[in-house]
């Protein structure tokens, strides 16, 4: 199998499941027991969560662990409604994730506002048409840092900047960005921030949300008194502490994730431009990712691709993994490029630390085959 698709999810890395390992086995104690057997995993949560907060620059009394990311999203969006009664309003964008695009969709059931901005043919934001739409009534602005179909990164820094100067909440989801470039939420003032395990070497089900200090948030979860109250139910142990030491291996490879992605994304890029006729990348050349091109093979769709490069043993995808099964065209590139049929003719390869040059030519030589299989 040649695994191009890291973008939906990662291997779990070796120090990770040792490291959970103790905590599905001997480790069983509840936290919140006051005998030592449950008592001292306290420790061990509040070591990942300082992991975790290390990682992105952050005070571990800043990060609250949460399931995934869809759940952290959902949270930092109704927790910036929830204290601002008054205002009705939410700035988003047309290419966020579903976990976000679709709880919009329900406050807009429940009379909210949403305003989505539109993007360019690179995937780029104007920041003119945010600063056009944000007003008095405008509770939050949720913005992605990097997109999860393209690669294509949003300025969220600067954004971040402006919010804060309009006293306008800031939310980042910033899943995809998380291990691939630098994030110090010291230098830019994000009010929420989300990030996932999965993507970050860790387990499926552990997620996290940076809330930075005096920033509102309220209980989402009701029940016990875990997560400072905010969240309540016996925490996922070793989940946590899996997400913990990811997010030490995330910050320690920081400097290498990104020149050893980008090389082996760049061949195969130019490798596939340079081969297959009538093949074009969607998204801007440099204002993304290093690991992640969006390549549309004009006049064959992309399940018929995926399914020839599937029997070659190549995992890449037509978007979202939450949405492989809608069968509706990328959201994203219909929304960069509405006029013509690239988003339904368009595959994702997402590169990982561990694929190599070998697949990286092996990879082209498949799609090559399928891709003239399917012009015959
Ligand atoms: N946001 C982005 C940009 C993503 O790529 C994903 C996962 O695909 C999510 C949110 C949701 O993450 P999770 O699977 O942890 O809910």
């Amino acid at each position: 199998m040649i695994y191009l698709d890291h973008n939906a999810t990662t291997p779990i890395a070796s120090e990770v499941r040792e490291a959970m390992l103790p905590y599905f086995t001997d480790e069983w104690g509840n936290p919140s027991s006051s005998y030592r057997f449950g008592s001292r995993l306290k420790t061990v949560i509040e070591t990942a969560r300082e992991q975790v907060a290390e990682m992105i620059g952050a005070s571990s009394g800043e990060v609250l662990f949460t399931s995934c990311a869809t759940e952290s999203n959902n949270a930092a969006i109704r927790a910036a409604l929830k204290s601002q009664p008054q205002k009705r309003h939410i700035i988003t964008s047309s290419v966020e994730h579903s976990s976000v695009l679709a709880c919009c969709r329900t406050l807009e059931t429940e009379g909210v506002h949403v305003t989505y901005l539109p993007i360019d043919r690179d995937g780029l934001l104007n920041l003119a048409d945010l600063e056009a739409e944000l007003t008095n009534d405008t509770a939050i602005v949720s913005l992605m840092w990097a997109n999860n179909e393209t690669g294509v990164l949003f300025p969220v820094e600067e954004i971040a900047r402006y919010c804060k100067a309009q006293r306008v909440l800031f939310h980042c989801d910033a899943v995809q960005a998380v291990g691939k470039i630098p994030i110090d939420v010291r230098k830019f003032p994000v009010d929420y921030l989300s990030l996932t395990g999965h993507k970050i070497h860790a387990a499926k089900g552990v997620g996290a949300l940076f809330i930075r200090r005096k920033s509102p948030f309220s209980a989402f979860v009701e029940g016990g008194h875990q997560e400072r109250g905010l969240r309540g139910g016996t925490e996922n142990v070793p989940l946590i502490v899996g997400l913990g030491i990811a997010a030490e291996l995330a910050r320690k490879n920081l400097p290498d994730y990104d020149a050893t992605t980008r090389q082996l994304r760049n061949v195969l890029e130019n490798e596939i431009l340079r081969s297959i006729p009538s093949a074009e990348v969607n998204g801007h050349k440099t204002h993304r990712l290093g690991n992640t091109t969006n390549i549309t093979f004009r006049g064959i769709e992309s399940e018929a691709l995926l399914m020839l490069l599937d029997q070659e043993g190549i995992c890449a995808s037509s978007g979202s993994a939450c949405l492989a099964y809608s069968d509706e065209p990328s959201h994203v590139v219909k929304a960069m490029k509405p006029d013509s049929t690239a988003s339904r003719e368009m595959i994702r390869f997402s590169i990982g630390v561990g694929n190599t040059m070998e697949e990286m030519k092996t990879a082209v030589r498949s799609l090559q085959k399928s891709v003239a299989a399917l012009r015959e």
